[in-house]
């Protein structure tokens, strides 16, 4: 049964937004576990300490109530470019979250994103889960098990390679788009030797596209460093693909400006041009650009072309 709205006067529980999304543009959030409920307790997360430290997956918040939120949501007229399965700390924990992806795409056209520090890839049931996601966005940031507990601060049970390896078998069951970020801090993994592991480890994920992102928000650990944009693009040629840029630093365009679909086909029949292009010719965040490219290529009215330093968008004649 679905709840009225009447009974959210008092503001939803376990949505939250939209928001501008440095990443995804505007982004409705599901938070499926409480604050602070993690596999990791990353220096740099921007939720703070992480105080439930766990690998214990169950129902934290019950399936029907998030979904009784959504529906009231979309029956206020909500608007959203994305729904993105996230929150409070790593959405896979939630035993039923594929069930709340799947419900979401059940009672809208919007897309859905699943954010998720890749930890719990190794099961069968979470890799099942996420394949009801539109988009799958894994972290990747260590490139062993040494580097896994320093940069993330795994739960103990966690075995880097098992992840590696669950991540591989998520790429061969979902044809989907795979974003992978990762997350560099200055001093701890931004040694280009030890990214050019991780960027080994990610070519054999096949990821569509690999983000590069470091500190910018204030983290949980003051001592979390930011690496550079002159060094991150360097880093960035270390992928395949190349690595996009996705750190908000000072200078990335305010999230008021608005670009229609023509406009931006316009301007791709003219010259290829790559997501950074656009964003910079209409004022969007970079976020906002990718999105929106996604989208015209899914709807076939533009292609992407992967080129020595970046993917690049042109109109289909
Ligand atoms: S995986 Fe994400 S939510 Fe969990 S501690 Fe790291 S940054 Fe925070």
């Amino acid at each position: 049964m679905s709840t009225s709205q009447h009974d959210f006067q008092g503001g939803y529980r376990y949505l939250f937004g939209p928001v501008p999304s440095r990443r995804l543009g505007r982004s409705l959030g599901v938070d499926l576990v409480p604050v602070k409920t993690c596999t990791f307790n990353c220096p740099f997360c921007e939720v703070g300490l992480t105080t439930a430290h766990t690998v214990a997956r169950r129902e934290y918040v019950p399936v029907d109530d998030v979904l009784a939120e959504f529906e009231d949501w979309l029956a206020s007229g909500g608007e959203a470019d994305i729904i993105t399965v996230a929150g409070s700390g790593e959405p896979t924990l939630h035993s039923r979250f594929g069930d709340i992806l799947a419900g979401i795409k059940a009672c809208c056209d919007i897309p859905t994103a699943l954010l998720t520090n890749s930890s719990l890839m190794h099961l069968p049931d979470v890799r099942a889960g996420a394949s009801n996601a539109s988009i799958i966005k894994a972290s990747l940031s260590a490139w062993d098990q040494a580097s896994f507990e320093r940069v993330n601060q795994a739960h103990s049970s966690l075995s880097f390679e098992t992840m590696v390896e669950g991540l591989r078998a998520l790429r061969g069951v979902y044809s989907a788009r795979i974003w992978m970020e990762v997350f560099l801090m200055a001093g701890v993994n931004d040694d280009p030797a030890d990214v050019q592991k991780i960027a080994d480890l990610a070519k054999g994920i096949r990821p569509d596209r690999v983000q590069l992102n470091t500190v910018v928000r204030p983290p949980a650990d003051g001592q979390a460093g930011a690496v550079g944009p002159e060094a991150l693009q360097k880093l960035a040629g270390l992928f395949e693909p190349h690595a996009e840029l996705i750190a908000g630093f000072q200078g990335e365009p305010c999230c008021g400006a608005t670009a229609t679909e023509a406009e931006v086909v316009n301007m791709l029949a003219r010259r290829p041009c790559t997501a950074a292009d656009v964003a910079a010719s209409f004022g969007l965040p970079q976020n906002e650009s990718e999105v929106l490219l996604d989208q015209l290529c899914e709807s076939g009215r533009v292609v992407s072309d992967a080129r020595h330093d970046g993917i690049y968008y042109l109109a289909k004649s």
